[in-house]
This record gives C-alpha cells, structure tokens and sequence, in this order.
C-alpha cells in the first residue's frame, strides 16, 4: 500500500507515524510546503517571548529522524498543487527548485491544516502586518520583534488584532520583550470558548499589567505614516500608532485542493468526512483543521481547528486507512489558555451556544480555592457549569482562575465526554491533600451546588437577568456590614445570615425575597431558613456579588483600571495642584507592615486590613498581599471609606499587592476620599426626559436601570412632554382652571397611556409591543419606574413644566422631588454622561 499524505504537521504527522505502526511494510510519502515538518504550533509564541530560548527544541522531528525512525519520506518545501482522484495522483510542486512532477498513491490522507485570516482591509499586505502559523512566520516576527527592542529609536509598541487564545498569548509575549500591546476584538469579550462573565476576570488581569484592549472594534485600515510608523485604524474612529500588528483573527480551513478535487464540503466549509475520516472518496481521508466533525454537545458539524483533536483524528484515519473499524465520535472544543498567571478555559458548549440552540440549560457558579485556602499559594476560581434541567447532564463547563484551574478543567471535560451528570460530579473522588486540593474539591462543589438547583433545594436567580429579576422584590444581602459598605446592588438591604432568623419575623411571607452574598453559601444558607419558615418566592444569587460585580462590571477602554498606576504620587500631587483633592494629611511614618492574606476569600482580606489597621498610626503602611481578584475594587473602595490611601495595587502572581497607608484624611464635607482612584470611581449619569413617547421613555428607563445596577448614582430630570411619565393614573381629582384641566386630558395621564412614537396604529402598535414585553418578560414602563426608584434613582419633576401644563404635585407618583434648571446643571456638571431623551 502506498500512502500520500498532504501536510505533514499535527494530523499529517500523526497519519503517517501511526500509519507505519500497523503496517510496517506500507510506502509512505509526506508532502509538507513550509520547510519544517512536525514542529510545535502550539510552542510559536513562546520563543517569540523568549520563554523557550532554544529554537530547535520547538522542531520534534526532522525528515532525517522520520526516515530513521519511522521509515517515512518526508519531503519539506514540497506544496501538492493538485490531486486526480481518479488517477489517484498528486502534482507536487517543489518549492526549492520550481520542479514540478506527479506522485501516485493507493490512499491519500489529506492534513493540510487552515490559514490566519487576513481580512481584505486596505493595507493587509503591508510587511509589519504578520500572522503566525508556521515556523518561518515565527521566525519573521522574532526577527522584528528583536530589531524594536534593539532600535532606540523604534516605538515600542504593538498592535494584536484578535482576542482568541493565539492573539493572548502573543500580546503576553510581547509584553515580556518590553513592548506596549493593546489587543482589538470585534466581539464585546476576549476569548470567545468563554461566556462573557468569565472572560471578564482575564480582561481586568490583562489591563492589570498595562495591556490596553480595544473591545466591540474591528481594525479598519494600516498605513504607513511618514515617520515609518505604521498606524492601524480602527471601526471605532482611533488610530493606533505602532511598530508591529500581529493579525490573530482566527482560521479558515485550507479546502482548496479537496474542492478542486471535487470532494463533498460539509455545512461549515470544511471537509466533510464520516466518523473514519474518509471523505467523500473512498480512498481519501482528512483530518486536522481541515475538516467538519461533530459536536459533542451540540450535535451537527463543527470546525474546531485544535492540537488535540487533529492527533485523535488523524490516529482514527490511520486506523481506517489500515482497515480498522475505529470510529471518531466527537470534538467537544476543550481549550485553555494562560496570560501571565492567569488561566481561563472551558469545555463543552457555552451559555451562547446552547442559547443560540435553543437547548435548555441550567447554571452553576462557584468561587472556590484552587487548594486548601490554609496552605500558601492559592487563590479563588471561578467555575461556570452548564447542565440538562430534565436529568442533570453536563453541557459545559469555563473555568478562570490561577490555582488548579486546568485539572479541574480536564475532570469537566471527562465528565462531558463520558456523558456524566452533575449528580456524578458529587460523588467523584479526588486526589487531596492540603498544597493540591480541599477534601471537597472544586469539581465535588460545582456537583453539590448544580445537584442543589436541580432539585429545588435552592432556587436561584442569575446576574445576566438582572434587574428584570428584582422587580418588585426585596433584595437582601446577608453579607456583613462592612462587605456591605464597599460594594452592594442598588436597593439591597443588609442583613447579615446572623441576625436574619430574627429580623426576618414580620416580614411578608408572599414578598419576593432575593438574597445574594459574596459567593453563595451564606445565601444558600439564608434561602433554607427562610424558605422553611414559609416564604413563597425566595431565590439566590448564583455566584453571589463575585459574578454579579463581573458581570456588571463597567471598564471601557477609556476608563483607567485601578490596577494602572494611576495611584502614583505624582498624579496624586497633580490632582492635589489642580484643586482637585484636598491637601494630603497623612505623611508616611516609613513603618511598613506586610499582610499575608492569600488565600483568604472576601471578606477576609478586608477584615484582616481592618483589624491590622486598628493597630498602627496613621502614616504607617501596610502590604497586603491578597489573592481575591476581588480586592482590586474592594480595597479603593474600603479604603476611601475608612480614609485611608490606596498607594498602589499591582498585580503579584495569582492576586494583587496593595500598599494601604492608614490615615484618618477625611476631606471637608465628610466622607470626600483623598483617594483619587476611588474618587474616579463613582460614575454619575443625568438624564433630561423631555419626550412623551412610550418607547423613549422607555429606552430611558432601561438605561438609567442598567445605569444604577453598574453602581453609577442616576438623575433624571422630567420636562415637558416627558412629565407625563411621572403622572399617576390614580390622581386624586385636583381644582384648577379649565384650561389646565382640558390640557391634562390631552395628554397622557402616566406611563400605562403613552403612545409609540412610529407605527403607533390607533393605539394597536403600543399594545403589540406591550404584548411582546410582557411574553418576554420584559418589565413593563411603570415597573421599570418603581424598579428605578427602589434603587434610588432620583426623579425631579420640572416645576416650571408643571406650572405651564398646569400639573400639581398631587398629580404625580409618590418620591418624585421638584426641582428647576439650576438643579438640573448641578447634576449635569457632576456627571460623566448626560442623556437627553
Ligand atoms: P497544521 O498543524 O497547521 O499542519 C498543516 C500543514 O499542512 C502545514 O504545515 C502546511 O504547511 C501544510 N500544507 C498545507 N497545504 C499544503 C499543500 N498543499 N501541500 C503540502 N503541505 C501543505 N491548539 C491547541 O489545541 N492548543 C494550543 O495551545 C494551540 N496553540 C497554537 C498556537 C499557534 C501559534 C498556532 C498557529 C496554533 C495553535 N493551536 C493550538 C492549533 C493547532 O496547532 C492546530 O489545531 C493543529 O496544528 C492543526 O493540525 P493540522 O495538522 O490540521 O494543521
């Protein structure tokens, strides 16, 4: 038998090598184009960073080992241009000399991989815009790359278009030779095998160590601008000035030659085969990148251009090549990726991919530690599972996170190819002592929680429908008061799981009780005792306030991190310089106190600062070194509440180092922070509701909703037509002239009687979209109003508006305030946006 192989990397490699292991007395040729064959894809970046120094460590096999080894004909700089599947021949073309010539083959394995996306953008071809696949392409961009770090006068900068796995690690890799990176993604997140929530801990850690990312934007353009300089345009309207673009923006199956060959492409564009490989010709197979296989979870074709699954194919064609009935099943898509400390990965379908399937799903997060939180060096992960609300089977799985995060990640990934179910996770039992695991590890607590909400022991409620899913309910954080403090959701009430069995006695049992806490085990405890003490409708927040804060994080491109240096003294002074902030009060001691609190989830961190705080004098600092991602928001926070100094908050291995310098300096005014990233913090919106139109002041509320659940403080101020919205439909009857009166009757008496500004049909339209809001479980107008208000968005009526529609106060729902213009500018002037609706 004489087998051809087209690629000689992951799958061709493979065939081949497995080929000759079951019939030793086979002719077996590899064609490889580039000049390397079987060398490590996976390893490129990482001698770019010069992580892997030794180059040829990344090249596993040569032609000579294979031959020696394996009796295989490897012929690099070899491209096969064409195949004749009738003549079972290929036209190779070699790449050296330009000769041309033709092979004949009994079988033909096809393993030639895919190609970098290079979108047809004006200025693609300019030679600082690069991609990496192969060794030669490593090679071009390592050679850049030294001669910017090398040049004194190069801008040390580079552009990564592309937020996938490849795109990540080339951004830290280049940050580790020294250079500046930002990262454009088209989509809203960074690495798409996530779910937003979890990406969203990796994009803060990127942008803790200085990485810009440039989220939502396409690159539009490169040119060459006068100074050398290649500028990359953005869809967004920015220019990015730089040395270097690398194009990561994912790969296309290389098909040519099977379509020329008039071989069946599956739905995907791939190359469709059946689960031996084989293609649409009996005696072609194809594996790698290349071709279409099935979903594990989804089901149907899927193009998952993977290291691991292109070996398992490639094993399975080479069985089938030498007769074996070995049958690939599935690809289920298990990926990870590391950024500096940090790695997230997932396995499965994500919440995208079962929406967009229209599969039902339930969820589960939980926080725990990557080991014994005890013994040093670990730190909090965060796992999403995905699991069949009928019986319980595991859908998907994400994990983020620095300790333990990748075992975990293989347990979820054997549960979902052995088809196990969230129950099964209960009862796994895993390697355990304290420097490896906790006695329940991580993976036994996804089951615990999962198995929970799947028998209705705890009913939850998730971040992502939030605030749909508070309408009308107490939302009681049962965290303590000092958690409380720092953060909370807008309108929660803080009873912490100690004092609830008391408090909760004259409480409405019929009332929607929403509970939350930091990570969900003191509201799973809350939910128990209320929901046997008889309330009706209790749930709790999955994954507690971490998700939640995640999910509702707000941190444009624009906003700077707190991580960022931005604490640096001399901002601190200029800010001071300009008026901006008090004169400082508190001078260092030069007394520093390092604080261990690795390991420690929140609120443990806080506490410990707190009490070791209490010890020192103002002036006196302390390190603190935290493992809860959380702390980079806490610690601002808690700080400027306690008048302290945040100094500075760098990221240190799988946490965050803080120096806290204790103070006491309160500005004037009481509760003022001398603290600049906390003053940044806190983001106020206005809003001028000026129209009457149902679905723009219906658009206004949902925005001021989302406004406050990210934390920012909202006002909205009510003029003209927009007034109508505050009217109640209940108004008392009022004296007044008849001419207010005849106007009032004009308009619409409160929200319920709004109209559409377009397609309003006699009223039809309105009612039809009513219709489809309440179907879909959108809030109504007035709902979204009171939900508004429980939050403590304040809603000013304009009393000259009032007067000339001839409105009075008791006309309009309870807790409005009255206010004039000059109200208004206050507001607007202490706000970072100010909409007019
Ligand atoms: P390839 O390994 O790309 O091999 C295809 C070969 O075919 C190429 O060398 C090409 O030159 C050759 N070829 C194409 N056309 C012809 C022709 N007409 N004639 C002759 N030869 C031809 N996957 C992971 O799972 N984990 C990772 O961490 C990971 N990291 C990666 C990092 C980088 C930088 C890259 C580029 C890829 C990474 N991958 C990773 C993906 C993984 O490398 C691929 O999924 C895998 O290599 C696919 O194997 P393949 O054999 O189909 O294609």
């Amino acid at each position: 038998m004489k087998l051809v192989v087209v690629g000689g990397v992951a799958a061709g490699a493979s065939v081949a090598a497995r080929t000759r292991r079951l019939d030793e007395f086979a002719e077996i040729i590899v064609f490889e184009k580039s000049g390397n064959v079987s060398f490590a894809n996976c390893g490129l970046p990482y001698h770019i960073g010069e992580i892997i120094k030794d180059r040829s460590r990344l090249l596993l096999q040569t032609p000579e080992s294979l031959r020696e080894s394996l009796d295989i004909d490897v012929r690099v700089s070899c491209e096969v241009t064409a195949i004749d599947p009738q003549a079972h021949t290929v036209t190779v073309r070699n790449l050296v000399t330009g000769a041309e010539y033709t092979e004949t083959w009994d079988k033909l394995a096809l393993c030639p991989g895919s190609s970098p996306v290079r979108p047809p953008l004006p200025g693609i071809d300019n030679p600082d815009v690069m991609v990496l696949r192969n060794i030669e392409d490593m090679d071009q961009i390592k050679a850049k790359v030294d001669a910017i770090v090398a040049d004194p006068n190069a801008a040390k900068h580079a552009v990564v278009i592309g937020a996938g796995y490849i795109g990540l690690e080339m951004a830290e890799n280049l940050h580790d030779r020294g250079l500046a990176v930002e990262i454009v993604e088209m989509a809203d997140q960074i690495m798409p095998p996530l779910d937003k929530e979890l990406s969203i801990p990796m994009e803060n850690y990127l942008r803790a160590h200085g990485i810009a990312l440039h989220l939502a934007t396409a690159a539009a353009a490169f040119t060459n601008s006068r100074d050398g300089q290649l500028t990359v345009e953005l869809t967004s309207g920015r220019f990015l000035k730089t040395s270097l673009v690398i194009m990561s923006a994912g790969v296309r199956p290389n098909t040519q030659l099977a379509v020329d060959a008039g071989l069946e492409l599956g739905p995907m564009g791939g190359i469709k085969v059946d689960t031996h490989m084989l293609t649409s010709h009996p005696e072609i197979w194809a594996a790698g990148d290349v071709v279409e296989v099935e979903n594990t979870v989804l089901g149907g074709p899927a193009i998952i251009p993977l290291a691991g699954p292109a070996n398992r194919e490639a094993r399975v064609a080479a069985e089938s090549i030498c007769g074996r009935d070995t049958v690939y099943e599935s690809t289920q898509g298990t990926s990870i990726v590391k950024v500096f400390d940090m790695v997230a990965g997932g396995t499965g379908a994500t919440e995208k991919q079962l929406k967009a399937a229209g599969i039902p799903f339930l969820r589960a997060h939980v926080h725990p530690s990557g080991h014994a939180g005890y013994y040093p060096g670990t730190a909090q992960m965060d796992i999403k599972c995905l699991f069949s609300p009928d019986d319980g089977k595991i859908l998907g799985a994400q994990i983020t996170g620095f300790d333990g995060v990748d075992k975990r990640l293989d347990v979820m990934a054997t549960a979902i190819r052995l088809g196990a179910t969230v129950q099964d996770l209960e009862k796994l039992e895993l390697a355990y002592a304290p420097p490896f695991s906790s006695a329940k590890d991580p993976v036994n607590m996804v089951g615990f929680v999962a198995s929970n909400i799947l028998s209705g022991d705890l009913d939850p409620w998730y971040s992502t429908d939030y605030p749909e899913n508070c309408v009308g309910a107490r939302i009681i954080d049962v965290r303590g008061p000092s958690e409380f403090d720092i953060w909370h959701i807008p309108g929660a009430e803080n009873v912490p799981l100690g004092t609830l069995r008391q408090a909760q006695a004259d409480w409405d049992r019929d009332t929607p009780i929403r509970l939350y806490c930091a990570i969900g085990f003191r509201s799973y405890l809350a939910h128990r005792s209320l929901v046997q003490r008889g309330f009706t409708d209790v749930k709790m927040l999955v994954g507690g306030s971490q998700t939640f804060r995640a999910w509702h994080a707000v941190a444009p491109e624009d906003v700077p991190d707190p991580l960022v240096p931005i604490t640096s003294y001399a901002e601190e002074q200029s800010l001071r310089d300009a008026g901006a902030l008090p004169e400082a009060e508190v001078v260092g001691t030069g007394i520093e106190i390092d604080l261990d609190c690795t390991g420690l989830a929140c609120p443990g961190p806080i506490m410990a600062l707190q009490s070791k705080m209490a010890e020192l004098n103002p002036g006196d600092d302390v390190i603190a070194h935290v493992s809860d991602i959380g702390f980079r928001l806490d610690a601002p926070a808690w700080a400027a509440k306690n008048g302290h100094d945040v100094l500075d908050l760098k990221p240190e291995g799988p946490g965050i180092v803080a120096r806290i310098r204790k103070g006491g300096a309160v500005a004037a005014g009481g509760g003022a922070t001398l603290n600049p990233v906390a003053a940044r913090l806190k983001d106020k919106k206005s809003f001028v509701v000026f129209s009457g139109d149902f679905d723009k002041v219906l658009a206004g509320f949902i925005i001021a909703n989302g406004a406050v659940a990210m934390g920012d403080e909202v006002s909205m101020f009510f003029t003209f037509w927009g007034l109508n919205a505050l009217r109640r439909a209940d108004a008392p009857p009022v004296d007044k002239p008849l001419m207010d009166q005849a106007f009032a009757k004009m308009m619409p008496a409160g929200p319920d009687k709004m109209k559409l500004s377009q397609m309003n049909m006699l009223g039809g339209g309105t009612a039809m979209i009513k219709k489809i809001m309440r179907d879909n479980k959108v809030p109504s107008l007035p709902e979204l109003i009171k939900s508004a208000q429980d939050a403590g968005v304040r809603l000013v009526a304009c009393t000259m508006t009032m007067d000339l529609l001839g409105l009075t106060e008791e006309e309009l729902i309870d807790g409005v305030e009255f206010g004039g213009v000059a109200m208004f500018l206050g507001e607007a002037n202490e706000s970072n946006a100010n909409l007019f609706i």
